[in-house]
């Protein structure tokens, strides 16, 4: 098959990615084989390709967006049948036993695998997947727009339950790219108000034909107070500025897995009146069943960028470069 590895962990514009000729996998007895018919791209892939966060496999393959059809599965998998359509997603495996994992928390097990870093992904023809953890899709969606469903939008949607906003609250959503895209519209279903603040007027737009209240520069100020907050921008100069849009109480929820650091808050200006910061990491299982279950009941709308599987590079260069809105898709030549 042909898929993508991280040859060696780099800048973007120095090629650390190869295109290569690679074995289809043999799932291991509890996991499936799936050929790959779409793998969105994700800004961690981009993450990982460039070093950000370091890699757990060498010569690993990225894609954690993965929906595909079963062809084949060891003895022990159940679940799924072979030509089920099937999501595979950036958690991977964890242990079930630990503290975290007992009461419900299995997104903080220390034992946590992932997809795409641990174990090789989807910028493949085939990729394999523990069955315990693979979704079922909804239907009323395209292999493409299913796609990053399976990270953005469950992140974007745990990102959400974070904030702990309040009914028909005032939600403030900072940077608008595949996640953000896709948690407004789970936003509005609720009930919230939602202003965005994001760089690009093209971004600006989307976030208003979705449905947006008002749309703003990343640092201006949203035209009232919010009651929470989601940083998606991997950008930690916009904590304090958050904060500072945040009245009595609010929370500021950080979607990304990579943030670069964080200035000094002022506690007058940026924490009192119980003001929150709260991180995300990943998200359980339950998470995505209960996004995929809204999902589809609720339509949403998905912006994609379709590409070849063959032009991976390019498509993390331009999600680097903020070169399309919404989500990047890969597609392999042989679906
Ligand atoms: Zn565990
Ligand atoms: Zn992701």
């Amino acid at each position: 098959m042909r898929a993508w590895v991280v040859e060696r962990p780099n800048p973007i514009d120095d090629q650390p990615l190869r295109y290569v000729q690679k074995t289809i996998p043999t799932p291991d007895r509890d996991e499936l084989l799936v050929r790959v018919l779409a793998c969105g791209v994700c800004r961690t892939d981009l993450h990982v390709s460039e070093g950000d966060l370091p890699v757990h496999r060498e010569r690993v393959v990225p894609g954690h967006e993965v929906v595909g059809v079963v062809v084949d599965a060891g003895p022990d998998a159940t679940g799924f049948a072979d030509g089920d359509r099937v999501g595979i997603a950036w958690l991977r495996r964890t242990c079930g036993v630990c503290r975290f994992c007992v009461r419900g928390a299995e997104n903080l097990c220390p034992q946590s695998l992932y997809t795409g870093w641990d174990a090789d992904g989807g910028y493949a023809e085939y990729a394999t997947v523990p069955a315990a953890y693979a979704y079922k899709l909804p239907d009323g969606y395209t292999d493409v727009e299913l796609a990053p469903l399976l990270c953005a939008g469950i992140i974007g949607y745990h990102a959400l339950k974070r904030t702990s906003l309040p009914k028909s609250g005032r939600l403030g959503i900072y940077g608008f790219g595949g996640s953000a895209h896709l948690a407004i519209q789970v936003a509005l279903a609720q009930g919230a108000r939602v202003h965005v603040l994001t760089r690009g007027s093209a971004a600006q737009r989307l976030a208003l034909e979705l449905g947006a209240a008002s749309a703003a520069g990343a640092y201006d100020s949203p035209p009232e107070p919010l009651d929470a907050a989601i940083l998606f921008a991997p950008a930690g100069d916009l904590v304090p500025v958050a904060m500072r849009a945040l009245d009595r109480g609010g929370i500021l929820s950080i979607a990304g897995i990579h943030l670069s650091d964080v200035p000094p808050l002022n506690y007058e200006r940026e924490l009192f009146y119980e003001r929150e910061l709260r991180s995300v990491t990943a998200n359980t299982r339950q998470d995505g069943r209960e996004f995929l279950e809204f999902v589809g009941k609720q339509h949403v709308s998905v912006t994609t960028r379709p590409y070849p599987l063959r032009e991976g590079h390019q498509a993390l260069r331009d999600l680097k470069a903020g070169r399309f809105q919404g989500a990047a898709v890969l597609i392999p030549e042989t679906s």
